[in-house]
Order: C-alpha cells, then structure tokens, then sequence
C-alpha cells in the first residue's frame, strides 16, 4: 500500500475552493431516522414521536423492532380530530405519557419528538416538556426536539436532540482541570476502543456524550475541551461553546489518517508527549494500515460520485482519496460547515468539486455525465440509479455501521468495495447500462 501522506505534506487542498450551492428538491430521510441509533446509545432513553401514521411507520419499518420486544421508541398519532383543533393535543399528550411512564419505570429521560405533523399544527413540545418535567422530575426528564423534515437532513435528528441535551449538563467545578469529551453518538465497540487508546495514553476519564446512561451526564465548563466525533453538530457545539466548551478542531476519526489526526488534536491539547502517543498510537495504526492493502487494490482508480445525504460525505471523500486512491467526481453534502470541515477540506485533492444543498435533477444529469463506478446516496435515488446500470452504496447505512477509529478502517473501505465486487460479479462487463432519464420518486423526508 502506498504510504499515508502525511498531514504536514498535504498540498492545495479545498480550504478556499469554490462551493456549487444548490437548492431544489431534495431526496432525503427526515431527523426522526436518528432514533434508530440514538435508543440504541442511550439505553434508559425513550424518544415518543408527537406525529403521524407516516412518522409511525418510518420508525417502525426503519428500526425492524418486533412489536413484542418493547422497543424505546413510539408514535402519539396526530389523528383528523386534533388536526381540526377539535381536541386538546396537550392533555392527550399528558395522559400519553402519564402511561408510558407508568408502565415503563425504567425510562430515566424521555424526548418529546417534534415531527411536520407537530410543527404544522404549532403543538409547543418545549412547553409540554417543561410541564411533565416538572410533573416527574427527578425520576425521568422530559426533554424537547425536532425531527421534522421541513428542511433538514436525517443525521440533524441527533444534533437538535444532544443540542436539547446540553442545558442538562451538570455544571463543572470551578479551576478544574482540563477535561476531554468526546461528542457524537459512536457504536459501543469503537467507544470502547478510544477509551483504551486514551487510557493508555494517560488521559482519562474521558466523557463521552451522549452517554449510555441517562443519568452519567457529564460535567462542562470551561475546562472542557471538546473533539466532535460526528461533523453534523453544528448545534450542539454552538450550545456546548455557550456553556464554555472549547472544541479541538481535528479532522473526523474516519481512516487510519484521520483517527490519527484526531486522537493527536486531544494528545496535544491535553499534554501528552510524542513518544508516548506513537507508542500508543503505532500498533494500531500499523494493523489498519495493512489491513487496508487488500481494499487498495479494489478501490485505487475508481471514480466515486456522492450525493449530499449524511453529512459524512467530506470526511469520507478524504479518506477514500487519500487512503485508497480513489477519484472524486463530486462531492455533494447537505450544509458544509466551513469551521468544523476546514481540516477535512485542507486535505481533500485540490480541484475537487463540491456542492452543498441539493437540486436533484441537476446532481442526477451530472452524475450521469460523470459516469462514475459507485455512486453514494439515499434510498429513494438508489434503485432508479441501480436501474440505469450503475453501482450505489446506501448513505444511511455509513451512519448505522461503526465505521470510526482505526479497527473499523478496513471495514469502512468495504463498503464501498462490496458493491463494486458484487456488481462485476453479476455483470463482468459492468458499466452504468443507460444514461435515459430516470422517473425518481419524489418523498420528501418520509
Ligand atoms: S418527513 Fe414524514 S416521517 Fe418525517 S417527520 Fe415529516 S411527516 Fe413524519
């Protein structure tokens, strides 16, 4: 495998290049998608939908719980009668919840979902949250966000529900000393394996936030310094900088080169020697580096072209071009934070082509010019480009895999390569079959 170019030697990048800004309309899941993996992080959490039978049957169908498992999520339906204002949304609501919590008496913090349905008819969850909070404060919080899809993309779901989390925060002590905590849902294993490096590099406890249990909340203040571990907070670390947070800017821990960049941006912050971070560092670099020879060889040349869906599309254009020789056609992403990417943009190949927002006619045209070998995307653009031939690998499923830290990095690459072998297989003289127009079912958010 070719060698990890080294930070220091990056040159160009994308740091000033021109953005194509599109706006249009958009094939994307709503922020209600994010349950599906924050129930999982927050164990003791529940999330109640304020919404729809649509809302009801996107989480149902999304997050595949069978209906005797009792799941940590739900729908209050929204029906015809409170859509005419001919019922009290808000005392349905109370009684709801009086149940849920009744027969429920492990659920420690609950979140009032907001969803289109909620928004249209102005149902004010943040003061139906306060009112049953203080009802069952202090056995179980009653928090507030929104998850419609009016505007928004579905990995906003879990910023608007950690930026609705930060007030809760238990302020720290006064002259503490410098804390790290590391914000943004992450799988349990890969959590687990940061503990360890950090541990091992003398840092510790590190907070991780969300946590997995409701009542470990960590301390902020001023001393923390806080390393995003998902580059869709920009709420959250607006609130978290309100309460005296510092981030660490850092690329995302995407690849053996950005996990190191961003274990490297706590090391320096929090004092940790060079020797000391390379020894801890090495062995496990080492392994992902060589382990990902094997998708090198699947991947270098190949064309990749990414529609703007998960907010994971920048740090993932990086690692795919710099670690396994990947050629971006386009890199489309919903909102570009400018702040929180600018290390990701300084490293992507200079004269790449970025778009934030979306139009999806004119990405579709491009993309069909542009012919490339995998296309990255949402469901609802998935099939139809399928039909016309050419390979696509499902956004969502980069946000539901662990795909952070450098065990995960092979992984990571596997999942653009299994859709390349899967296609040669089927069709050994593949390429994309037709470049006629495609009728693209239009849902917006649901
Ligand atoms: S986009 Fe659909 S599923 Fe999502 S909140 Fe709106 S109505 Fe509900």
């Amino acid at each position: 495998m070719n060698a990890v170019i080294p930070i220091k030697m990056a040159m160009g990048g994308c740091t000033d290049a021109p953005v194509l800004r599109e706006r249009g309309q958009r094939e994307v899941f709503c922020g209600l998608t994010g349950i599906i993996w924050l129930h999982r992080k927050i164990q003791d959490a529940f999330f109640l939908v304020v919404g729809s039978r649509t809302c009801a049957h996107l989480i149902q169908s999304a997050a595949g719980v069978m209906i005797f498992a009792e799941p940590r999520f739900a729908t209050a339906i929204i029906d015809e009668r409170d859509l005419a204002g001919l019922a009290d949304c808000n005392d349905e609501l109370d009684r709801v919840v009086t149940r849920l919590l009744a027969r429920r008496p492990e659920i420690k913090l609950l979140f009032l979902v907001g969803s289109c349905p909620s928004e249209v008819i102005k149902l004010d969850l943040s003061r139906a949250a306060q009112r049953l909070s203080s009802q069952f404060m202090p056995k179980v919080r009653v928090l507030n966000y929104s998850g419609s899809g009016i505007e928004t993309t579905f990995t906003q779901g879990e910023d608007a529900c950690l930026a609705s989390l930060v007030p809760s925060l238990p302020p720290a002590k006064a002259n503490a000393a410098p804390a790290l905590m590391v914000v943004g849902a992450l799988a349990d294993v890969v959590e687990d394996q940061f503990v360890r490096l950090f541990a091992a590099m003398g840092l510790g406890p590190v907070a991780f936030f969300p946590p997995r249990q409701a009542n470990s909340l960590p301390s902020i203040g001023p001393n923390t310094r806080y390393l995003l571990a998902q580059p869709f907070l920009a709420d959250t670390a607006v609130a978290l900088e309100a309460r005296g947070a510092q981030r660490l800017s850092a690329p995302f821990p995407l690849g053996v080169e950005g996990t190191t960049a961003w274990l490297q941006a706590a090391a320096t912050a929090m004092g940790v020697d060079a020797d000391r971070f390379e020894q801890v560092t090495a062995p496990a670099r080492e392994r992902a580096e060589s382990a990902l020879v094997r998708q090198r060889v699947q991947l270098a040349g190949k064309q990749i072209f990414f529609f703007p869906d998960s907010q994971l599309e920048i740090p993932l254009a990086r690692f795919l071009s710099r670690e396994l020789g990947m050629l971006l056609t386009e890199v489309g992403t919903p909102y570009l934070h400018k702040q929180h990417l600018a290390p990701e943009l300084a490293l992507l190949p200079a004269g790449t082509v970025l778009s934030e927002g979306q139009h999806v006619e004119n990405q579709l045209d491009r993309c069909r010019v542009a012919r490339p070998d995998i296309v990255v995307c949402g469901l609802g653009l998935a099939n139809p480009l399928e039909a016309e031939g050419f390979t696509t690998k499902w956004a969502i499923e980069l946000v539901f895999t662990p795909i952070q830290g450098y065990e995960q990095a092979a992984d990571l690459a596997e999942l653009f390569s299994r859709p390349l072998l899967r296609r040669q297989r089927i069709n050994p003289k593949s390429a994309p079959l037709s470049l006629s127009k495609t009728l693209v079912a239009s849902v917006p958010g649901a």
